[in-house]
């Protein structure tokens, strides 16, 4: 199964043996925990997959970090959508926003989509930035789910979505709206085809966006080891 061997390559992970003293580290390296408040060394936290060693609690990730523990090295091919975002109710500042973004974070939305393979096993893979707008469901990052939803049907493959959203983009008004009747469609349109769908729900998703996305999270979820939380259909 996928996630037997997703958890079996974040187990494997020997790295996380590598600790360091505080007293051999520069000024500037260290974070704070956000729950058990201890200082920890960056290095160490990034080797031990962003996860407190202390506390067990899980930072959270980028999509660019996701996809490298996720995905087999060299293999994701983005889908490459050409689709702009609208600004229907006129926002000031709203489309140079975008564009300050798109510059600091390097993503071109809050959604990365492509086809990949996890220990040889091609998948198609979704995976949201909170670091773009928080993630915010806008008519670009709908379309691209949409899309790549419905290009799992076509070429018949398993897609694994995780989100990350703080919700409807309101400067897109009811455009942003109606992307909670696309995306479900979608999935409705995947469930019928048959294709394994797996929706991994992590820190912070709130309900308004991930119950587009996880239609059956009412009936079968299940806490992991990590704060993230996974629904299979
Ligand atoms: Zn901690």
């Amino acid at each position: 199964m996928v996630i037997d061997k997703i958890k079996k390559r974040n187990i494997s992970n020997d790295e996380t043996q590598n600790s360091h003293s505080k007293a051999d580290i520069p000024i500037g390296k260290w974070v704070k925990c956000d729950k058990c408040k201890e200082i920890l060394y960056k290095e160490d936290l990034h080797n031990n997959y962003s996860i407190c060693p202390n506390c067990d609690y899980h930072f959270r990730l980028s999509s660019r970090r996701r996809l490298k523990q996720i995905i087999d090295e060299g293999t994701f091919n983005e889908f490459e959508l050409n689709i702009e975002n609208v600004n229907p109710l006129n926002i000031k500042e709203y489309s140079k926003k975008i564009e300050t973004l798109r510059e600091k974070t390097g993503l071109d939305e809050a959604v990365k989509c492509g086809t990949g393979k996890i220990y040889g096993e091609d998948v198609v893979i979704c995976i949201m930035d909170g670091n773009f707008l928080m993630g915010s469901m806008g008519s670009v990052v709908g379309e691209k789910i949409t899309y790549s939803i419905e290009k799992a049907i076509e070429l018949k493959l398993p897609i694994i979505i995780f989100s990350v959203s703080g919700g409807a983009r309101m400067q897109e008004g009811i455009i942003s709206l109606m992307q909670m009747a696309k995306t479900s469609a979608a999935i409705s349109k995947l469930n019928k085809a048959g294709n394994l769908y797996i929706s991994v729900l992590t820190d912070p998703t709130y309900r308004r966006s991930y119950s587009k996305l996880c239609k059956s999270w009412r009936y079968n979820t299940c806490r992991t080891r990590s704060n993230d939380r996974i629904c299979r259909t």
